[in-house]
């Protein structure tokens, strides 16, 4: 097995390659040469597993340059009760009549982000180790909330590591700067930049490429990596969750070994949807992909039309984890439906870049129309969605995952398919507490975070994670806020250059 890139079809690498270089120079993404095939035998094995084996199992598949003893290293200093909150690692929950809640937020920073980001340090220092880079790696992030806590808790105390996170001084929610300012570890930093999220992220771009700071970086025996979505590293993880899920549900005997499911994911960056894709392609049986939007509805019309256009208006919503417009990895799904076209490829994205827009084939067209059912719905919908859960269901759905299960009720009331599915949950309500309090009850908007976590906690009567419960007593330590301009200067002092 290796690894190609969606832009030129010639490039053949391991996946420690890959993972290590996050994405490919040719600015493609790396996709696996073939998809790894599971047979109904390996699903019955995996059924009496624990959630590290079956990871360990999959990713045998992916990282065919990994040794066992590798592989076992990776999945066992991520997958433990030290880091989760739960035995099981992700929970499934019954909801109604058939279908299931994939609880993903059972980690330290309560969102589906930990079930990668808790494994991609271990991958990416070992693949470093493997092609024999002999360098400190340098993460820097730019952050709108969820991603920079979710890297922060997974590369703390990584030996080898350094991680660097910046986010909007005024961008993110109460919770989501208090988690990141008290970060614990010896070789994180956090700083606020004066500016917007864009400022946040064009600045480490221009960190990112800037050769002077390579060179500086280099002299010191550092380099830099990636930790956002497009690293194939973060991405394998994800199937793990999915391939785990149906076996779970063929040994409880809630389906038949072979009987087909639906997977509903609530979707922003296209990402945890495509490794549902990879599931599908490996032999877990799946009928439909359900891609859930909110009002940035962009998916939604590209999967019902075959034209994706970036050019409208970007809504801001309760749901800001799914607040995207570019979708990065639609581009590996879509390299595989167009035969590993990479000229096509080429075509498609640089029409992307220059006019904010592509239309697909007639081909691709139907089978994203085969595969995938698209939907979408506004805030008010997401709300009612959470009180009818609530009251219909006594539970509670963070605001991503209720869009997910709005969406997932339209699509059984307009086609009546009754196939049991597993709907993606992707954060805990308590990460977004005022949204779902908004939702069940009136709320004082003087309430400081910890209050509308308290007062959640009374209406719901779910347990409060521990984590964010901890949170009110942790020290800060990072205060710092600074001009754009400076980060740079902010990367070379904190790695002592
Ligand atoms: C990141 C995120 C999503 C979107 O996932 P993608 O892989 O980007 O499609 C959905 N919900 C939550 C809570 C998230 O943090």
């Amino acid at each position: 097995m290796y690894y190609k890139s969606t832009r030129d079809s010639s490039v053949n690498v391991t996946s420690a390659q890959a993972i290590a270089q996050g994405i490919s120079k040719d600015g493609g993404l790396f996709v696996p040469s073939e998809i790894p095939k599971i047979t109904f035998n390996d699903i019955k094995n995996l059924g009496d597993m624990s959630y590290p084996d079956r990871a360990a199992f999959v990713f045998s598949k992916y990282l065919t340059d990994f040794s066992e003893a590798e592989i076992r290293y990776c999945v066992d200093n991520a997958y433990s009760d030290k880091n989760f909150d739960t035995k099981n690692i992700c929970e499934l929950a019954h909801l109604f009549d058939g279908t299931y809640m994939l609880e993903l937020w059972h980690g330290p920073t309560c969102a589906f982000k930990d079930m990668a980001l808790q494994i991609l340090p271990y991958l990416i220092t070992t693949s470093a180790k493997k092609i024999k880079l002999n360098k400190k790696i340098v993460i820097l992030v730019a952050t709108s909330g969820d991603t920079g806590k979710a890297a922060l808790e997974g590369f703390k105390d990584v030996e080898g590591t350094q991680i660097m996170v910046f986010y909007p001084a005024d961008g993110v929610s109460k919770m989501q700067k208090k988690q990141m300012i008290t970060q614990e570890g010896e070789n994180v930093a956090v700083c606020a930049i004066n500016g917007n999220f864009d400022d946040a992220q064009n600045g480490v771009k221009s960190i990112f490429t800037d050769s002077e700071v390579e060179n500086e970086l280099s002299k010191n025996g550092f380099m830099f990596s990636s930790a956002n979505s497009i690293n194939w590293g973060r991405l394998a993880p994800q199937i793990v969750y999915y391939v785990s899920s149906y076996a779970q549900l063929v040994y409880n005997g809630k389906i038949e070994l072979g009987e087909k499911i639906n997977i509903v994911v609530p979707t922003g960056n296209f990402g945890n949807i495509l490794a549902a894709y990879y599931a599908k392609k490996m032999g877990i049986p799946v009928n439909k992909l359900i891609c859930a939007s909110n009002s940035n509805n962009v998916l939604t019309d590209f999967i019902n039309t075959g034209v994706y256009d970036r050019n409208r208006k970007f809504h801001t919503t309760i749901s800001p984890s799914m607040d995207i417009l570019i979708s990065s990895n639609l581009e590996r799904l879509l390299y595989h439906l167009c035969g590993e076209d990479d000229s096509q490829i080429r075509e498609w994205f640089s029409s992307l870049y220059d006019c904010g827009k592509y239309e697909v084939s007639d081909e691709v067209k139907d089978v994203l129309r085969k595969e995938f059912y698209a939907g979408f719905c506004d805030d008010s919908q997401t709300k009612a969605c959470i009180k009818e859960q609530f009251d219909k269901y006594s539970y509670v759905c963070d605001t991503h995952t209720a869009v997910a299960v709005k969406v997932y009720e339209d699509y059984r009331e307009k086609t009546k398919d009754k196939t049991k599915t597993i709907i993606a949950s992707t954060a805990s309500p308590y990460k977004f507490s005022n949204s779902v309090l908004v939702a069940l009850s009136e709320i004082d908007q003087a309430m400081d975070e910890f209050e509308l976590v308290d007062k959640l906690n009374e209406v719901s009567k779910l347990d409060i994670p521990k984590s964010l419960a901890e949170l009110k007593y942790k020290e800060i330590r990072f205060n710092d806020t600074i001009e754009k301009n400076d980060m740079k200067a902010f990367v070379l002092k904190s790695l002592g250059i």
